[in-house]
Parts: structure tokens; sequence; C-alpha cells
């Protein structure tokens, strides 16, 4: 085993830059490397189907630090390269460049990839994914050339595109499998207002269709044969069918791997010397009293820097409320809280869901596991702080907009 004090983590995005900056943060004056294989510095994901796909953000608005940063905190980060390989036993990663890294403790932080398609088609140029920065000003130079734009699957990315296409004047069709968008996340009555929005501002949007081929011209997409015989013409085809862990790594390293890599409430994988925290980790929760994977921002931003307090053999157990964002057209939420499909008894409304100007509570057993406030503002932490209670609310109040959200935390 190393005696080395090395710190290496795997993954150069946000959960990888915050783990650097706790580790600085809380002192350790040990050597930090940081490896990713995108040649960007650390970025942050949200804008790109947002302001940056809008053309609104500048690129120098998307990292996580300025570039002198690394320097002035004796970080070494090291970009374009992946990491290929962990040898546990000599406590070292292998590099694609035939460099290697010795560590004392690893931190994996490779987040997510687009799910791919593997339809017919699947291959023609003009299919496009969304998740890197490159991808982002792909799918903007195709919005300018293209007057009619395809979207498969209206989950929280492809319905944020969709957006962005209707705002750069494209037709915008999209093509869910479910009956609804986002069905299995947030329920019939709350999947409502989000097909409505869409529908309301524009987009030909088409629940329960079966995709059989993405057609072409010569090498180039030109739309989507669908199950039923019909075709939809596209200039342009954005794919956002979800996302699969980055655990190729771990895996072949023999770490537990379960829909991500297994990790404790300290975000330890099977392995003591090493951690996972990000998208990439299936952590143990201790207030949801299970392992979740979350893939929202707050979890890359925050997670990693328990982590990395672990990692320098702090006692921490991380557990705030899951909590993620959108921001479509005019419409504006916040969602914190977890609860799995058909994992409720209820759902509560306080407003107007017709004008989109509501809190949305999801109850179980009288208890609220999540709630998601739309286009109304500075409640989210009562939010939090009530799923946190986990004690029974009557209903009737939380439905009450004079009854202050605070003044029933306390059950
Ligand atoms: C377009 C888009 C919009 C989003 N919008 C929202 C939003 O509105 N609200 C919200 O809450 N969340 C949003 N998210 C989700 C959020 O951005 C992610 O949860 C977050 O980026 C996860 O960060 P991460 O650091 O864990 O992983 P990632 O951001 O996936 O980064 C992992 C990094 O590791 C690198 N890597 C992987 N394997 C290796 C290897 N072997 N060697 C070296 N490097 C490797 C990858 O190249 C990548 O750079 C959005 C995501 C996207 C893509």
């Amino acid at each position: 085993m190393t005696t080395d004090r090395t710190h290496v983590i795997v993954g150069a995005s946000l959960a990888g830059a915050k783990a650097a900056e706790t580790l600085r943060a809380e002192g350790f004056d040990g050597p930090v490397v940081l490896i990713g294989e995108e040649s960007d510095r650390p970025y942050e994901r949200p804008p790109l189907s947002k302001d940056y796909l809008l053309g609104k953000a500048e690129r120098e608005t998307l990292y996580v630090h300025p570039q002198e940063w690394y320097a002035e905190h004796d970080v070494d980060l090291r970009l374009g390269v992946a990491v290929t390989a962990i040898d546990r036993a000599a406590h070292e990663v292998s590099l694609a460049d035939g460099t290697a890294a010795g560590y004392a403790k690893l931190l994996l932080a490779t987040g997510s990839s687009p799910r791919r398609l593997s339809l017919p088609g699947a291959d023609l140029d003009g299919v496009l994914y969304l998740r890197s920065a490159g991808d982002s000003d792909r799918i903007r130079t195709g919005f300018q050339g293209a007057s009619r734009v395809a979207v498969i699957g209206a989950g929280w990315i492809g319905l944020e595109t969709a957006a962005a296409a209707r705002a750069a004047g494209a037709e915008v069709t999209v093509l869910e499998m479910a009956d609804l968008p986002l069905l299995r996340v947030l329920g019939h009555q709350v999947a409502q207002v989000f097909a409505d929005l869409h529908r309301d501002n524009g987009v030909d949007l088409r629940c329960g269709v079966q995709i059989s081929e993405i057609t072409g011209r010569g090498d180039v997409a030109a739309g989507l044969r669908l199950a039923d015989g019909s075709h939809v013409e596209a200039d342009v085809v954005i794919v956002g069918v979800g996302i699969t862990p980055n655990v190729q790594l771990a895996s072949a390293a023999g770490l537990e791997v379960d829909n991500g890599i297994w990790v404790d409430a300290q975000l330890r994988s099977s392995d003591p010397d090493i951690f996972a925290a990000g998208d990439v980790a299936n952590a143990f929760h201790p207030l949801l009293g299970k392992h979740v994977r979350v893939e929202h921002w707050a979890n890359a931003l925050n997670q990693p820097q328990a982590a990395a307090k672990a990692m320098l053999g702090q006692d921490v157990a991380y557990d705030l409320v899951p909590y993620f964002f959108t921001d479509q057209y005019d419409l504006g939420m916040e969602y914190a809280g977890y609860v799995e499909p058909d994992g409720y008894d209820e759902v509560v409304f306080r407003g107007d869901a017709g004008r989109r100007e509501f809190i949305a509570f999801w109850l179980g057993g009288g208890r609220v596991l999540a709630g998601m406030n739309v286009n109304v503002w500075d409640v989210n932490e009562a939010i939090q702080a009530l799923v946190r209670a986990g004690r029974p609310v009557d209903s009737a109040a939380l439905s009450d907009p004079e009854t202050p959200l605070e003044s029933l935390v306390g059950g």
C-alpha cells in the first residue's frame, strides 16, 4: 500500500471540482490531482439546456472556478485524458496517455452519459444528444439552420431543449412513450401542467408514441417514423431518453456497483480508500433510510464536499434533502424531496395549477415526502424543512395559502 498522501479525483466536472475545493478549504496540504477526460476545465451543465443554449450566456460563465484558481490552490488539473483503470492493490490509476498516478484516497466523480438510441437511423448526422458544452454548441448551431426540430423523450432535458428550440423559432415536435411528460417522476396531475405548458407554447407534444426509425436523406436525419406508420419531418433530432452512470472504471476494479457506485452515507465505496460522489454515486441517505442516486446539480455541488471531508477522516454523513430546479419558457420551478413512482398516497396543491403558480406536495402516510414550488419563490427551504421533519401534516392547512409553511413544520 502506498504511503503517498496524494488525493486523486477522477472526473473534472462540478462534483470533482467541488471535492478539490473542499480538500483545500479543509486544510489538506498534500498533492491533489484532478483528472478529466473533457478538454474544458470543470463547468456546470444546467445552462447548457437553458441560457447558454439560448445564446444568452457566455462560455466563461459556465466554469466552476477561474482558470487561475487551480494553480493558486495547487490543484494538479489534468484535462483531456481519461483514467482507464484502477489498480486497487497498488493504489494507482492508469491514464490513457500512458502515465499513472498513485493515490492514498481516490474519489470517483465520473458522472453519467446520455442513454443512446439503438433504432435504425440513430447514427445519422443531425441526431444530437446533450451532455457537454460541445453538444450544446452543436444543438445551437443546428437550431440556426432548422425550421423543424424533433425531440425524442419528454424528460427534463428534452423539455428544456424543446423550449429553447421554440425560442429559436423552430417548429417543435416532442415524442414521448408515456402518456404524459415526466409522468413517472411527477404523477398525472403535475405532469399535466408540463404538458399544457409546452402545448400552450406551440409544441406539438405527442404522448404514448413509439418510434420505429429515424429516417434520413443521404447521411442526414430527415425525420422520424412512428410505429403507427406516420412520419414526423425534422431537420434536427434531439434525443433525451435518460442517462446512465459512468461506472465502468468502478466495475472493472471490482467495486460494488448497482445503479451507480454503491457507497455509504460517508460516500465510501466497498473499498475503504475509494469514494464516489455526484451523478455516479448510489449513496445511502440517512434521512430517507435507503440508497438513492440523484442526477441533479445540487447533489453534484454538495455531496462531494461531504466526500472530501470523509477522505480526510472527518465523521460526516451526507443527508441533505434532494433538490433540483428547471426553467422552461416563463416557468421556473424548484423541487425538494424524494418520491418513488407510485410511492405516495396523494398530491396536495396550494395555489393555482391552471395559472402555473402553485406548490404541489406529495404525501405518504400524511407526511410530506416532496414538494415543488412553481413560479412561487422563497418557500423551498420551508418545503425542505417539512420533508426533513417527516411528521404528519394536516392537508387542509397545507393547501391553504394563508397558513405559513413554517408553522406546519412542527407537526
Ligand atoms: C444539459 C443539462 C442540463 C441540466 N439541468 C439541470 C437542472 O436544471 N437542474 C438540476 O438540478 N440538474 C441539471 N442537470 C444535471 C446536473 O448538471 C448533473 O447532475 C451534474 O452535472 C452532475 O455532475 P457530476 O460532476 O456528478 O457529473 P458530470 O457532470 O457528468 O461530470 C463527470 C465528468 O467526469 C468525466 N469522466 C467520466 N469518466 C472519466 C474517466 N474515466 N476519466 C476521466 N474523466 C472521466 C466526464 O467526462 C465528465 O466531465 C443538467 C444536466 C445537463 C446535461
